[in-house]
């Protein structure tokens, strides 16, 4: 339930409102639009009669039940999109964010190398895996904490900030110890109880979507994260299964619209995981951010051949130069402005 205020409703008339909401159980969740306040209301609306609220003061313009599932998620409670800061880097502004690396951290020179690279091209986050989800139970599962440390260094030697998956609950404290942004990976994106602890960090989560997952669902684990706390949730589509089998996955870009009308977080697009063949990375990207999205990750290896996961879906780094470039010039013509390096 959302109640809007009028734009001359006073402090006072505010407050009652909120007591009222806390009497009745709810917790309340304030958003302020350009000139009016909406008081969001979560819990259990059953035997409330709006109309109490309603006519509680003469501040009170409106009040309205909202049906979609996800409250803190969705853009009803906040209409205004949702930017997530780290330092300078901002994810949901105005200029897509590009989170690049390697698929799983191999060794410190590894990383070095393609930090380096990425940098020096315009990506802001250094992606890598030290604990990866591997299909098999007999590749190459990461270097763990060895990994992390790795990335830390290489990540602070050429400025960028660090997103890395976090795989079970028990790892939350660690991971946070080193990573900037916490990624949850498709597998998990229902692993509620893990949802729920990295909801108690104060990091930014990187929610990619299950590969069966509808739009909902994909929001009701947002709204997870969201409800132990944690508001900042960036969102990935990663590509789901579909009966097309030359790619990987299918990347559903359908899904970027769909979600800025529904969702006030960002949302980025993952290329390589959702084609999983390095040529077909750089056009998936680019339509990615002509549809809207608010950034990309995108696997880069200096020498994919040797690459311990994902080799034939990760970019060389001439690729990625390239991709760059391709995207820059997009953001350009559809922002009207030139990209700030
Ligand atoms: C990854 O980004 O490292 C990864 C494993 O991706 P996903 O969870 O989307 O498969
Ligand atoms: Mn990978």
């Amino acid at each position: 339930m959302i109640v809007v205020m009028k734009p001359e409703a006073t402090e006072e008339q505010i407050n009652e409102v909120e007591e009222k909401l806390m009497d009745l159980g709810f917790s309340v969740h304030f958003s302020q639009g350009v000139d009016y306040t909406t008081l969001g209301a979560i819990g259990d609306k059953s035997g409330i009669d709006p109309r109490e609220l309603e006519i509680l003061n003469e501040g009170v313009a409106k009040v309205t039940e909202i049906s979609e599932p996800y409250k803190l998620a969705g853009r009803d409670f906040h209409p205004r999109d949702s930017v997530i800061e780290l330092g300078d880097v901002r994810i949901g502004g105005e200029q897509p964010v590009t989170m690049a690396g390697p698929c799983a951290i191999e060794s410190e020179e590894q990383v070095e190398i393609i930090a380096k690279h990425v940098s020096a091209h315009g990506a802001s986050v250094l992606r890598g895996g030290a604990f990866k989800p591997r299909t098999s139970p007999y590749s190459f599962q990461g270097l763990g904490e060895e990994g992390l440390k790795y990335m830390r260094k290489a990540a602070d030697n050429h400025g960028l900030k660090m997103v890395t998956e976090v795989m079970g609950k028990t790892q939350v404290g660690l991971v946070s110890s080193y990573a900037d942004i916490l990624q949850i990976g498709a597998r998990n994106m229902q692993n509620y109880n893990l949802l729920r602890e990295v909801g108690k960090t104060n990091r930014p989560v990187l929610l990619k979507r299950g590969f069966s997952s509808t739009v909902e669902e994909f929001l009701m684990a947002a709204e997870y994260v969201m409800s132990e706390g944690n508001e900042e949730v960036i969102l990935c589509e990663r590509g789901i299964r579909t009966f097309s089998n030359e790619t990987r996955f299918t990347l559903d870009l359908s899904v970027v619209p769909v979600i800025k009308d529904e969702s006030h977080l960002p949302i980025i697009i993952d290329p390589s995981h959702s084609t999983g063949v390095r040529d077909k990375v750089i056009p998936m990207a680019r339509a990615g951010i002509a549809a809207g999205a608010d950034g990309m990750i995108v696997e880069v290896h200096h020498e994919p051949e040797k690459a311990k996961s994902d080799g034939p879906q990760s970019l060389r780094p001439g690729q990625f130069a390239e991709l760059m470039d391709q995207v820059n010039r997009i953001t350009e013509t559809i922002s009207n402005k030139p990209v700030v390096a």
